[in-house]
């Protein structure tokens, strides 16, 4: 049998360009705490993103999380269950109230047709999440925000180096958090950023995320511990050098992924977004049982019999999730309960060979009846 294949591979530089990166804090002993590669990857992610502030964190969770308790929000927040745990639990952590918009039938992401019939005198904010790689739409977001007086702050977790109209997706709404761990397009190990232009929040969440502490004896705000490590910040820095190059091999990918599954009816293939630079960071299919003639769970069957382990991404729905039994209501969400019950996400990656693409491809295709 071939070797297994999981739904992605962590990206790493040649050991040695990192063993070199790392090679001065034998000297320093600076490990931690803001020091030099902190700084050189914050920095470097700036004029990457093409952003006007940038603030580093352990990972993507902490990085949302504290960002929406530096805006002091209250009341609720309208945001989507289509996405990972972590943002929903960012929202209920701060004592907030998620209120669930359905999502879009065709690119996943937050319907903005029906944000506005949520918002009510109790809204504070907008929580939308850019999935897969596919964008928001930002112009209507950021209308439906201003005439109703709320901040957004995007999940972009899966859109790191996307860019809309040729702007970075980063330098949209209030502030937007992206995540550096292994499993995504671009890693430092674990890590995470907030983009803002607004040096008040910067100021905030970077005290939030060292205790709270301003100067030895100062100790201003209830914070906690979220800061970057030295050499999860070397790790970036050398995984950004060649970002540009693994997000044109995963387009090579997809573009694959395409030709074999376009035309087979049943299946509902990842859009193609207008005036959006994709990042390609995930390659999702929704299974219609009832054309294809196999449900998405057979499909992931008969993957994982030949090794291949594709996701459920995103399954359950966050208003779903165990933790919050009989908190919310999925029914109001039915666009994204359709989805969640048939999306299978593919194995996706710089180094998966056009071979294994095939593969994959064949498999499925042998599942139709
Ligand atoms: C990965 C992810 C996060 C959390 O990021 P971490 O760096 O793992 O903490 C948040 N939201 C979404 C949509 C994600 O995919």
């Amino acid at each position: 049998m071939s070797e297994k294949i999981f739904v992605t591979q962590s990206t790493m530089p040649p050991f040695e360009e990192y063993v070199e990166e790392i090679r001065e804090l034998w000297n320093t002993h600076l490990l931690t705490n803001m020091g030099p590669k902190h700084e050189k990857f914050r920095k470097a992610l700036i004029n990457y993103l093409g952003v006007e502030n940038l603030d580093l964190f352990t990972n993507g969770h902490m990085a949302l999380e504290l960002t929406l308790q530096a805006m002091n929000l209250q009341g609720e927040v309208i945001t989507t269950p289509f996405t990972f745990s972590s943002t929903t639990h960012a929202i209920v952590r701060n004592g907030l109230e998620p209120v669930f918009c359905d999502v879009d039938p065709t690119d996943f992401t937050i319907d903005v047709r029906k944000i506005e019939g949520l918002i009510t005198d109790r809204t504070s904010a907008i929580v939308p999440v850019h999935v897969y790689g596919n964008v928001c739409n930002v112009e209507e977001i950021n209308r439906i925000a201003e005439k109703n007086g709320l901040k957004v702050v995007y999940d972009a977790a899966h859109t790191f180096g996307c860019t809309y109209k040729g702007k970075g997706i980063g330098t949209f709404g209030n502030a937007s958090c992206f995540s550096f761990h292994a499993t995504k397009v671009f890693n430092s190990i674990e890590g995470g950023a907030v983009c803002h232009n607004d040096s008040e929040l910067g100021y905030r969440v970077n005290q939030l995320k060292n205790f709270g502490i301003r100067d030895a004896e100062t100790v201003l705000g209830i914070g906690t511990n979220a800061k970057m490590n030295e050499f999860c910040a070397a790790m970036g820095i050398c995984n950004l050098r060649d970002i540009d190059n693994n997000i044109m091999l995963r387009g090579k990918i997809v573009q694959r992924y395409r030709k074999h599954l376009d035309k087979v009816p049943g299946l509902q293939l990842n859009p193609i977004q207008m005036n959006v630079k994709s990042n390609y960071a995930y390659f999702p299919v929704i299974f219609d049982e009832k054309i294809f003639g196999c449900s998405r769970n057979e499909v992931a069957a008969a993957l994982a019999k030949e090794g291949i382990y594709a996701r459920k991404y995103f399954y359950p729905l966050t208003n779903m999730l165990d933790c919050y039994k009989g908190r919310f209501d999925p029914e109001k969400t039915p666009v994204a309960r359709y989805l969640s019950e048939r999306v299978l996400t593919l194995p996706l990656y710089p180094t998966l060979s056009e071979a294994d693409v095939d593969r994959v491809c064949r498999i499925i295709i042998s599942c139709k009846k």
